[in-house]
C-alpha cells in the first residue's frame, strides 16, 4: 500500500511531485519522501507523516532540479520507521540512484540472505532495498541494463520509479499486479510523468496517456522516451482489490472508471443479495458508490445515514480501554432522524477483521433502526495479500476461520450477504471501457489462488478468532 510518482524535465519538479503525492495520499499515510536531481547530484527529503505535514516550503526549495521522484508509504513489508521511508537512494561506483516502490517482493528474504552472505550491508528492513543492492552489484554498464539485470532476479509485485542524475526509469512487474500510468505535462511533446494512479495527473493538469504495460520498462532522459520489455512474458494478474477498495474512485484503471466499477459492484450485489428494506445506507466513504448502485437496482431510497468526520487523524492517541470504542464513533455518526424506525440495508466494500462492521451495526441500532442488513460489495477476504495490500495474517481475517452465518452473528446484523467471486469479476469486466480480459485479475485475497508463491513460504499461523 504505497503510491509512487515521477517527473522529468520540469523546472519545478519537486513541487509537482509534492502535488502528485497529495493526490496519492490515500495509498499510504505513514511516511512521504521526494528525491530530486539537478543533473549533477541527487537531493532527498523524507519524513514520517502526511505529505502536508512532511514538507515545508523550505524543504521543497532544498530539492532543486528538473527531475524528481516521490513516494507515500504504508508499511506492508518492513516496519513503520523513518529508515524505511522511501525513496531510497545510494551512491555506487557509477553514480547515484534512487527508487520508489509500490508492491511487495515475494523472494526478498531469500535474496537478502544471499546478498548479506556476500557482504551487502542493509540500512533498512524494507524489501525495496534488495533491488538497490542488486542494481549496484550488476556488471552491466548502462543504467537500464542494470535495472533490467536487477529486476530479472526479483519476483513479486513492483511498480517502480528510479531516478539517476540524468534520467527517470519506470518499470512494472510482468504480471502488472499494482497500477502505474504514464502522462504528459502541458506543453510537452512526449511522456514525462508517471504515477500510481491518474488522479495524480489531474491535479497538475497533466494528460493521462496510457498504462505502463505489465513487464514494460520506460526510460525518460535528454534523448526522449524509450520503451522496452526486458523480462520473460507472463500472464497478466492485476489486483482486483484496487477496484474494490484501494484506488481512488476518481481514478481510471485499465480503461474503466473506478467509480463506475464500484456502482456496478453494488448493482450486482443487489441482484445476488436482495433485501426488503426502507433505506440503503453506505459506510462512508468506501461504500458510497456501491450503495448508489445497490439502491438504483433495488429501487430503494439511498440515504447518507452515517456522516463521516474528515478531521480524524491517524495519529490519534490511543485512549484508555474505557473509551476505546470512540475510535469508530469519532469517525462516523448516524443521522438518527433518518435511521429511526427504518429497516436499513448498510453497504460496505469489504470486511477485514469485522470489528468496524460490528460497531456500525450497533451504532445503527442505537440510532433506532428496526432492522440492520449488511451487504458487502466483494467476497469474504479469506487470504492475506503478499503483493502489497495490507490484508493481515490469516488469523486476523475473520472470514478465514468463520462462516458467513458466524460472521453475521458476530457483527449482530439481521442478515449478512457478500458478492460472489464470479459476480465481482463479471461486474468489473463489464464496466464501460474496461480493457483487460476477465481472467487477468489477481484475486488471491478472496480465492487463495496466488499467482506467485512466497519463498520461503510464510509461516502458517492460523489461530481461531475468538468471537464474543
Ligand atoms: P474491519 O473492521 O477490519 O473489518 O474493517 C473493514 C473496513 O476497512 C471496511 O470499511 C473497508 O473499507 C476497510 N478496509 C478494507 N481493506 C482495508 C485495508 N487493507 N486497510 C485498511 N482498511 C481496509
Amino acid at each position: 500500500m504505497c503510491g509512487v510518482f515521477g517527473v522529468y524535465g520540469h523546472p519545478e519538479a519537486a513541487k509537482l511531485t509534492y502535488l502528485g503525492l497529495h493526490a496519492l495520499q490515500h495509498r499510504g499515510q505513514e511516511s512521504a519522501g521526494i528525491i530530486s536531481s539537478d543533473g549533477r547530484r541527487l537531493y532527498a527529503h523524507r519524513a514520517m507523516g502526511l505529505v502536508h505535514d512532511t514538507f515545508t516550503p523550505k524543504d521543497l526549495t532544498g530539492l532543486p532540479g528538473a527531475s524528481a521522484i516521490g513516494h507515500v508509504r504504508y508499511s506492508t513489508a518492513g516496519g513503520s520507521h523513518l529508515k524505511n521511508a522511501q525513496p531510497f537512494a545510494v551512491d555506487y561506483a557509477r553514480g547515484s540512484v534512487a527508487v520508489a516502490h509500490n508492491g511487495n517482493l515475494t523472494n526478498a528474504e531469500e535474496l537478502r540472505e544471499k546478498l548479506e552472505a556476500r557482504g551487502s550491508i542493509f540500512q533498512s528492513n524494507s524489501d525495496t532495498e534488495v533491488i538497490i543492492h542488486l542494481l549496484a552489484m550488476s556488471t552491466q554498464r548502462a543504467i537500464e541494463d542494470r535495472v533490467a539485470d536487477a529486476l530479472s532476479q526479483v519476483k513479486g509485485a513492483y511498480s517502480l520509479v528510479f531516478l539517476t542524475e540524468e534520467a527517470i526509469i519506470a518499470v512494472r512487474d510482468p504480471m502488472g499486479i499494482r497500477p502505474l500510468v504514464l502522462g504528459r505535462l502541458p506543453g510537452s511533446d512526449g511522456p514525462n510523468v508517471v504515477a500510481s494512479e491518474p488522479t495524480a495527473f489531474d491535479l497538475i493538469d497533466a494528460k493521462t496517456m496510457r498504462e505502463v504495460a505489465p513487464g514494460e520498462m520506460i526510460v525518460i532522459d535528454k534523448n526522449g522516451f524509450r520503451s522496452s520489455s526486458p523480462f520473460s512474458p507472463s500472464p497478466r494478474r492485476s489486483c482486483v482489490f484496487e477496484y474494490v477498495y484501494f484506488a481512488r474512485p476518481d481514478s481510471n484503471l485499465s480503461g474503466a472508471s473506478v467509480y463506475e466499477v464500484r456502482k456496478n459492484l453494488g448493482r450486482r450485489l443487489a441482484d445476488e443479495q436482495p433485501s426488503v428494506c426502507d433505506i440503503v445506507v453506505p459506510v462512508p466513504d468506501s461504500g458510497v458508490p456501491a450503495a448508489m448502485g445497490y439502491a438504483e437496482r433495488a429501487g430503494m431510497p439511498f440515504e447518507l445515514g452515517l456522516i463521516r468526520s474528515h478531521y480524524v487523524g491517524r495519529t490519534f492517541i490511543e485512549p484508555e480501554q474505557s473509551i476505546r470504542h470512540f475510535g469508530v464513533k469519532l469517525k462516523l455518526n448516524p443521522v438518527s432522524d433518518t435511521i429511526r424506525g427504518k429497516r436499513v440495508v448498510i453497504i460496505d466494500d469489504s470486511i477485514v477483521r469485522g470489528t468496524t462492521s460490528r460497531k456500525i451495526v450497533k451504532m445503527l441500532r442505537d440510532a433506532g433502526a428496526k432492522e440492520v442488513h449488511m451487504r458487502i460489495s466483494s467476497p469474504p477476504i479469506r487470504w492475506p495479500c503478499y503483493y502489497g495490500i495490507d490484508t493481515p495474517t490469516r488469523s486476523e481475517l475473520v472470514a478465514s476461520s468463520h462462516s458467513n452465518e458466524e460472521i453475521g452473528r458476530y457483527i449482530t446484523a439481521d442478515s449478512l450477504g457478500y458478492l460472489s467471486l464470479e459476480g465481482m469479476l463479471d461486474a468489473v469486466s463489464k464496466t464501460r471501457g474496461f480493457e483487460m480480459a476477465p481472467g487477468e485479475f489477481c484475486h488471491a485475497c478472496f480465492s487463495g489462488e496466488y499467482p506467485l508463491a512466497m519463498t520461503p513460504a510464510p509461516k502458517a499461523r492460523q489461530l481461531p478468532l475468538l468471537l464474543v
